[in-house]
């Protein structure tokens, strides 16, 4: 069985091949500026390729990903019938999804009744879906939600307390995001330390661009620290954050700014980016604090005592904690960025050893001989479980 994972965005579209009987990835690519002038894909399969050409919608983009799969000299198969079925990343399931779906009219309906609720990742979620379906009629598709692993959360970790109505009214509560890579390495995690995950208090740390933590009892998430959106909780690449809401009004007041502007200021120029003045990329800010840069400096220090902190929390809400999981581009690379934020930890238990932690991309339990919370870094892998969840409900 072969799985074609689609990730859409506004103006890129991720896509791999997975042949489901070793779970190897026969091809993988990435569609650059659809609707944007000098728009390109850049295809790994049977060797790479990368072709500058006008993709104006979706559609068109996903019309070169089947030509790339088929081509002569870099395809991977010969006819679009050996995809079996497409599975789809869709940002928002809001209190519809708690698992992944195959995707129905009605299922389309409710991913658009979200829309509002990631109004910049839903609707070209939707338009990848709609392009499939155009492009390859009657294959079977399949929607996995980011939101859906969280919606075991109870309703003292997700309700914000505003009025009540408001939840009622606009669904306005706590979801969060990357749910994927927080049940993928919680379960990697539980089979590494050959446990049943039923028996497990595990923190997962997803540290990429954006960043979330989550608490993971029992194999469910518990509590996660992004919220109504990706905004909340860590500090990111150039997201804020946890911020006082205050501040919203008082910039605006201060500096004549419209609301769209400090959602812009708080989304796209906060964060490491917003704190350092440097850049969001944290290998730029890790090289300009060692020349001595002392924002930059700070902002990594804001950026672990978070993290650590959230740790805390969520060993507070599960009342211990058994594993600690570190994993995307920071938490699977940066061994300084593990390192100090497991310096934080040793209240709980946490021992490391460092060797071990100087580890990049594997899988690895850098815990010391005798700490009390297992430590480890596992990467993500979410188009696998897309893919998986994809074979799933294909099987049945
Ligand atoms: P995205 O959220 O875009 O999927 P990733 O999970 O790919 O993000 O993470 C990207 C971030 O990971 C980069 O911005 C960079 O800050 C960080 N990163 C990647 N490799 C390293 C490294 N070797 N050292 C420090 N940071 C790294």
């Amino acid at each position: 069985m072969k799985i074609l994972v689609m990730n859409c965005g506004s103006s890129s579209l991720k896509y791999q091949l997975i042949d489901m009987e070793n779970e190897n990835v026969l091809a993988k690519g990435l569609c650059e500026r659809i609707g944007i002038e000098g728009s390109k894909i850049k295809h790994e399969g049977n060797g790479k390729f990368e072709t500058e050409k006008p993709m104006h919608d979706h559609t068109e983009a996903i019309k070169m990903v089947i030509d790339a799969l088929l081509d002569p000299n870099h395809g991977v198969i010969k006819s679009i019938d050996e995809v079996n079925a497409v599975g789809h990343r869709v940002v928002h399931g809001g209190e519809y999804f708690s698992n992944s779906v195959i995707i129905t009219e009605e299922v389309k309906k409710a991913i658009e009744a979200c829309n509002d609720l990631a109004p910049l990742h839903n609707p070209p979620n939707l338009m990848g879906i709609y392009a499939c379906e155009n492009l390859m009629p009657g294959k079977p598709q399949i929607a996995v939600f980011d939101t859906a692993f969280h919606q075991t959360m109870p309703e003292k970790a997700y309700l914000y307390a505003i009025p009540y109505e408001l939840y009622e009214k606009y669904k306005i509560r706590r979801y969060g995001f990357h749910g994927t890579s927080h049940k993928y390495v919680s379960d990697r995690a539980a089979a590494l330390l050959g446990k049943d995950k039923k028996d497990l208090k595990i923190v997962t740390c997803h540290l990429g661009n954006g960043a979330s933590v989550c608490a993971v009892k029992n194999g469910e998430s518990v509590d996660t620290s992004m919220g109504f959106t990706p905004l909340e909780g860590l500090i990111m690449g150039t997201r804020s954050g946890d911020i006082d809401p205050a501040v919203i009004s008082f910039l605006m007041d201060k500096e004549e700014l419209k609301v769209k502007d400090v959602e812009n200021i708080l989304n796209k120029k906060s964060g490491v980016l917003g704190l350092s003045g440097v850049s969001s990329d944290f290998r730029d800010i890790e090289g300009a604090c060692s020349e001595g840069n002392k924002r930059a400096e700070a902002a990594l220090q804001a950026y672990y005592y978070r993290v650590a902190k959230y740790v805390g929390e969520y060993a507070a809400a599960m009342n211990g904690v058994d594993a600690i999981v570190f994993t995307a581009g920071l938490g699977e690379n940066s061994a300084d960025t593990r390192e100090a934020i497991c310096s934080y930890l040793g209240y709980l238990g946490v021992n490391i050893d460092k060797e071990k932690n100087n580890c990049r991309g594997k899988e690895v339990n850098f815990a010391a001989e005798g700490s009390k919370v297992d430590v480890l870094v596992i990467p993500t892998n979410e188009e696998l479980v897309i893919a998986r969840d994809t074979k799933e409900l294909l099987d049945k």
